[in-house]
């Protein structure tokens, strides 16, 4: 009798548990907030204003208050101040000489908010706010290698260009996400960067001056989240995709760009379930760029969001109108962003695996048999796990948690037999990105020959 009084009341407490109301694995409460507060009416209202400037190419007019790039950046700039007292808002100005498809030497300002974090390491989220009209999609962005881009002569700098989804989109994701981040009172560890840039369609000149700039400041650029077309889910096939994005990641495979897309798949599992991401292993679309480029050459963590299936007949043209933009997609997309950048700001650093002269701590001590990974302690880190995979696969297999330590051995393990991989764990379970034990490519040797 006692026995059956224990079990029932066991069994009410087992069925008063609201499983609705359970966490999902791995949910951060505070990201689940951040990803709810992102508003698809505030997308709307930003970009309906975005676009009333008629043209926003970089060589328009640089005075009017009501018309071309200088009245875009200034509302750009006082919009992101309005939406957050907590944002550092500024123009980030770069004066070009003429080249390529800069005709005239021209000032071009990306318009940049900066939320402090409690370290200097630093996670950008972006998109380009110029537009251009050249009559048609005909046109890439970035310059064949070798090839300076020539001028565009079909251009007209002063006809409409809304670019209300290239990269409009990209650019009002950017300030709501601002917006969003500043207002939630949370604290991050890393230092936040929203930048809309410029001259993106005349070579990806802003974003190149200002990339060039922080690597000479030797500045730690952890991730670049960078957004261009992410608003249309209707192709010019006519096929409707609004479940899914692309995540382009230039290699090779363990590259930091590609950690960081699967770590962006892997947070958007968590908190945007129902939206889908695809992994692209390639650096942009074919014959096409945009200015995660700018950050890979100067060496930093960089991948862009693509839209699932574009309308080449509206971008570049007139026709880039905002009743071309699906507000719905564009906040999902928006939210997938919005859980990487939470997710990783609030984890400690990714853990250091190479020594001072570049080369990986990966051995087969003690025995010579064995596989022992070590790695700098990552500041404010109190777990870490390892990763391992079969050479030939591109996502990692299998994984463990380890505890508060810098290196960690597995018994009879040959390392030539897998890639391996660490990542850091904070105090709240936040996970840093995984850092691979990556070779690099042997250097050929001068043979001495008479
Ligand atoms: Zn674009």
């Amino acid at each position: 009798m006692k026995t059956r009084s224990m079990v029932m009341a066991l069994l009410l407490i087992l069925t008063a548990v609201p499983r609705a109301q359970a966490p999902r694995p791995d949910a951060d409460p505070r990201i689940e907030k951040i990803v709810a507060s992102i508003s698809e009416a505030r997308l709307r209202e930003l970009l309906t204003k975005l676009v009333s400037f008629g043209t926003r190419n970089t060589l328009s007019d640089q005075t009017s208050p009501t018309t071309g790039i200088g009245a875009a950046r200034n509302w750009i700039l006082e919009e992101m101040r309005r939406s957050s007292e907590k944002l550092r808002v500024n123009f980030d100005t770069h004066t070009i000489l003429p080249q390529g498809r800069i005709t005239r030497e021209v000032d071009v300002r990306n318009v940049m908010a900066i939320l402090p974090g409690r370290s200097p390491r630093r996670i950008y989220v972006s998109g380009h706010y110029d537009s251009v009209n050249i009559g048609g999609q005909n046109i890439s962005n970035s310059a064949a290698p070798g090839a300076a881009a020539g001028p565009d002569r079909r251009a007209d700098v002063n006809v409409e260009a809304n670019g209300a989804n290239d990269d409009g989109s990209g650019t009002v994701l950017t300030m709501e996400l601002a917006r969003a981040f500043a207002e939630s009172g949370i604290q991050f560890d890393a230092t936040l960067v929203f930048i809309t840039w410029a001259g993106e369609e005349q070579g990806l000149v802003g974003s190149s001056a200002h990339a060039e700039d922080l690597k000479k400041a030797n500045v730690p650029i952890e991730a670049v989240f960078n957004n261009d077309i992410v608003g249309n889910s209707i192709g010019g096939n006519g096929i409707r995709d609004a479940e899914s994005i692309k995540v382009y990641a230039v290699g090779p495979e363990d590259s930091p760009a590609r950690s960081l897309a699967r770590y962006i798949r892997k947070s958007a599992a968590v908190y945007v379930p129902s939206h889908k991401v695809r992994l692209m292993a390639r650096e942009d679309r074919v014959g096409r760029g945009s200015d995660q480029s700018s950050f890979s050459q100067n060496g930093f963590p960089a991948i862009v969001f693509r839209e699932a299936n574009e309308n080449f007949e509206r971008q570049h043209g007139a026709n880039d109108r905002i009743d071309g933009v699906d507000f719905g997609y564009l906040a999902q997309n928006a939210r997938v962003n919005a859980a990487g950048v939470a997710s990783l700001a609030l984890a400690p650093p990714a853990p250091k695996v190479t020594n001072d002269r570049g080369g990986n701590l990966l051995s087969r001590d003690p025995s010579g048999y064995d596989a022992t990974m070590r790695w700098a302690a990552s500041p404010g880190a109190v777990a870490y796990r390892i990763y391992w995979r079969d050479t030939w696969n591109n996502d990692w297999e299998h994984s463990q948690t380890i505890g508060n330590v810098t290196q960690f051995t597995m018994k009879n393990v040959n390392i030539d037999d897998f890639v391996f991989g660490v990542s850091a764990l904070g105090a709240e379970g936040q996970e840093s990105l995984v850092s691979a034990y990556v070779s690099p490519v042997r250097q050929g040797t001068t043979i001495k020959r008479p």
